[in-house]
């Protein structure tokens, strides 16, 4: 009796004119699909995009290079050499982040007592030469110089719930 009725369903093309229904109940409601890259949704203060090193006001970097992020890194994505300066402070001399490697936790910006690494709302991103997944020290420098207002900001938003 169920072949029958399979044999039947599939004759009239019951499934199709399901679909179909579906279609057309929809067809007049609101859209909800964003036409990406013109149209953008809002993004949280807590997005984890690509990394950057701050600076402090001065211009002295933020880092300590007590190497936290390193330990806590749970994919081993970040390499941190360092040495200490004539006035007896710690500065780090290499600092990578390997992109192919992060999975975006977060836990080596949380884990930062001078809130130097942090991640920005950059996503849009891509490489085109073998190594370009590695980003040094000057890169995320770069990057946090450009868009250290953008940062300061975005934390402020988020300190009442941190
Ligand atoms: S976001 Fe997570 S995985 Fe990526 S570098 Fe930081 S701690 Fe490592
Ligand atoms: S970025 Fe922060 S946690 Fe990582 S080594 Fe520098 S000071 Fe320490």
């Amino acid at each position: 009796m169920s072949r029958v009725a399979a044999y039947l369903k599939s004759l009239l093309l019951l499934e199709l004119v399901r679909g179909m229904g579906l279609t057309f109940k929809y067809m007049l409601k609101p859209k909800y699909t964003v036409m990406y890259p013109m149209e953008k949704i809002p993004q949280s203060p807590r997005f984890r995009g690509i990394h950057a090193l701050r600076r402090y006001p001065n211009g002295e970097e933020r880092c300590i290079a007590c190497k936290l992020c390193e330990a806590v890194c749970p994919a081993l994505a970040i390499t941190i050499d360092s040495h200490r300066r004539e006035d007896g402070t710690r500065r780090t001399t290499r600092y990578d982040i390997d992109l192919f490697k992060c999975i975006f936790c977060g836990f080596c910006e949380e884990s930062c007592p001078v809130d130097s690494i942090v991640e920005t709302h950059i996503h849009e991103y891509h490489m085109e030469k073998r190594g370009e997944n590695i980003l040094t020290k000057p890169i995320l420098l770069a990057i946090g110089d450009r868009l250290e207002a953008e940062i300061a900001e975005r934390r402020a938003a988020d300190a009442p719930y941190r």
